[in-house]
């Protein structure tokens, strides 16, 4: 869509609300039921066809009654404090060892086909983690929740910390 503004462009993208959000969930410490106290909402990017997503992922906070251990429920889909979704990783991945692509190039065509612009030292990450052999093949559409679309300025997409997309998100009506 185009802007009238000369200096800011204008991307359109769509919002998901993704539910993670169970009653009770196995604690990773001592392996007890633990019940669920609260959620929690993580911002996350992703990416489709032709545009950027972002998600607002409601994650359940649980307590461990046996041990005390607090933690959030870990949506497959989405790497533990990631912003990026395990999708977006892969389509790096893939520019590099299916393509042949330079790391380095990764984010300007991310940037040119998704909107999207992670940092090189991202990308290389990834493709180290990609090495050791981790599945990134894990989708999040059964937990979509709700859809729409909106209007998102490209120099704020490419900004990476959570403290941006948090204040997008509230923006947004979240
Ligand atoms: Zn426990």
């Amino acid at each position: 869509m185009e802007s009238n503004q000369a200096t800011v462009q204008t991307k359109q993208v769509s919002f998901r609300r993704v539910s993670w959000s169970f009653p009770t969930v196995n604690c990773p410490r001592c392996g007890r039921d633990a019940p669920r106290v609260w959620d929690a909402t993580r911002v996350a990017i992703d990416i489709d066809l032709d545009q950027p997503i972002v998600l607002a992922v409601e994650v359940s906070v649980h307590v461990c009654a046996t041990c005390g251990r607090m933690f959030r429920a870990q949506p497959p889909f989405l790497r533990p404090r990631a912003i990026y979704t395990r999708r977006v990783v892969q389509k790096a991945v893939e520019a590099v060892f299916c393509d042949g692509m330079a790391v380095r190039c990764v984010p300007d065509r991310l940037a040119r086909d998704f909107w999207i612009k992670p940092d090189e030292k991202m990308v290389r990450l990834w493709c180290s983690a990609y090495a050791a052999a981790i599945d990134f093949a894990v989708d999040y559409q059964p937990w979509v929740v709700t859809n729409f679309s909106g209007m998102l300025c490209v120099d704020e997409v490419y900004q990476e910390t959570s403290r941006c997309y948090c204040r997008r998100s509230r923006r947004a009506g979240w």
